[in-house]
């Protein structure tokens, strides 16, 4: 299989062994899950599907942040529990993940069953002088770890503009380089804090996923990502934790997608344009959801359009009509399109051919996880 990596900028042969461990960003649970969601979670699922086709074994995590800024801010607006609304906006994304097909992930932990792990790292971060205590807060020395921009490449200045963007806090006076970013911060008096050596408080952003993907899948997994907007800083600054604590690699291969957008902009919580899984649920069956976002390929950025789903449904028709049977050339041809860089695309183009020249399609849908 020939997959693009995040960290070498090309396409390259990906030969995991037997069991090949993934790590997904999950969610932060204080709203509905949108197409972007979808797009990034449905690429992993193809991804998984097609690993587990070769005969590899798949162990997929993928995280709940069920604290962070965001979702105390919104249980703040309600007025409910943090963890409240964290459980009611979890079980909807699972049910709008289940109705599009996704296949159960191995593991979905939650940050909150975390803080023993991240305690440890923090520690073990200070104790080899990547991080220092300042103003009630642990923070990550970026000069102590001489790769931190590999991943992304991207220059200092963009660095810090999207560290600003993305609440890192860039001004914050406390760190000694504005890139550096907080592990432990002190909770605000209405918000959920656990004792530490560096007093009550509760995580930084990206000191969770490191703390869970060592915990359920260990100090090297096969494949890590998320959207595309998690590269820098979220995934950057993982690496930074990981690598400078264990000295082994973190990631032997990222994935990242691209980001959906919507009206010309980024489909985001803070612009409030989203188009919510759910309500397309409401009007399309779950399969044309599902094949509206795989006619996209998983590494570009995209502007979602209600003929998309349109198209989907369309699709799932034809295919629907073509004959039952075993179908190998079509098996063959969706295998040889995902091994191809996930070219979904290009395997849909091909059943639509295969369909209409009414060779039997079932069997190759059921690959992309599309149940006709
Ligand atoms: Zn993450």
């Amino acid at each position: 299989m020939r997959l693009f990596d995040t960290a070498r900028g090309e396409v390259v042969d990906f030969a995991p062994g037997p069991t090949v461990t993934m790590y997904c960003c999950g969610i932060t649970p204080y709203d509905s899950a949108h197409l972007g969601h979808a797009a990034v979670y449905v690429t992993f699922d193809v991804l998984q599907r097609r690993l587990r086709d070769l005969g590899h074994e798949t162990r997929c995590v993928r995280n709940v942040t069920d604290v962070d800024d965001d979702i105390l801010r919104k249980a703040r607006e309600l007025g409910v529990y943090y963890l409240d609304l964290a459980a009611e906006e979890m079980a909807r994304f699972d049910s709008d993940m289940s109705a599009i097909g996704l296949l159960p992930v191995s593991s979905e932990p939650r940050a909150t069953s975390a803080i023993p792990e991240i305690l440890s790292l923090i520690g073990a971060a200070l104790e080899s002088n990547n991080a220092y205590e300042s103003g009630g807060s642990v923070y990550f020395d970026v000069s102590s770890f001489p790769f931190f921009g590999r991943l992304s490449g991207l220059e200092r200045s963009e660095m810090l503009r999207l560290a600003a963007e993305h609440g890192g806090h860039p001004e914050d006076p406390n760190k000694r380089d504005p890139l550096d970013f907080v592990l432990w911060q002190p909770s605000l008096e209405d918000e959920p804090a656990w004792e530490s050596r560096w007093g009550p408080g509760r995580p930084g952003w990206h000191i969770e996923c490191s703390a869970l993907a060592r915990r359920e899948l260990g100090d090297t997994i096969d494949i890590h990502g998320g959207g595309r907007d998690l590269v820098f800083p979220h995934h950057e600054c993982e690496v930074a934790q990981c690598e400078s604590v264990t000295h082994e690699p973190f990631v032997r291969h990222w994935v990242h997608v691209g980001l959906v957008g919507l009206d010309g902009t980024k489909m985001s919580k803070s612009l409030g344009n989203l188009v919510f899984v759910a309500d397309l649920l409401k009007e399309y069956e779950p399969m044309a959801v599902r094949l509206a976002l795989l006619g996209h390929h998983y590494r570009g950025d995209w502007e979602w359009r209600q003929a998309d789903a349109e198209a989907g449904a369309a699709r799932l028709a034809r295919w629907r009509a073509a004959p039952p049977g075993e179908g190998a050339a079509a098996l063959a041809a969706v295998r040889r399109r995902l091994d191809d860089d996930l070219d979904t695309p290009g395997a849909l183009a091909d059943l639509d051919d295969l369909a209409g020249r009414d060779e039997p399609v079932a069997e190759a849908a059921a690959l992309l996880g599309v149940a006709l």
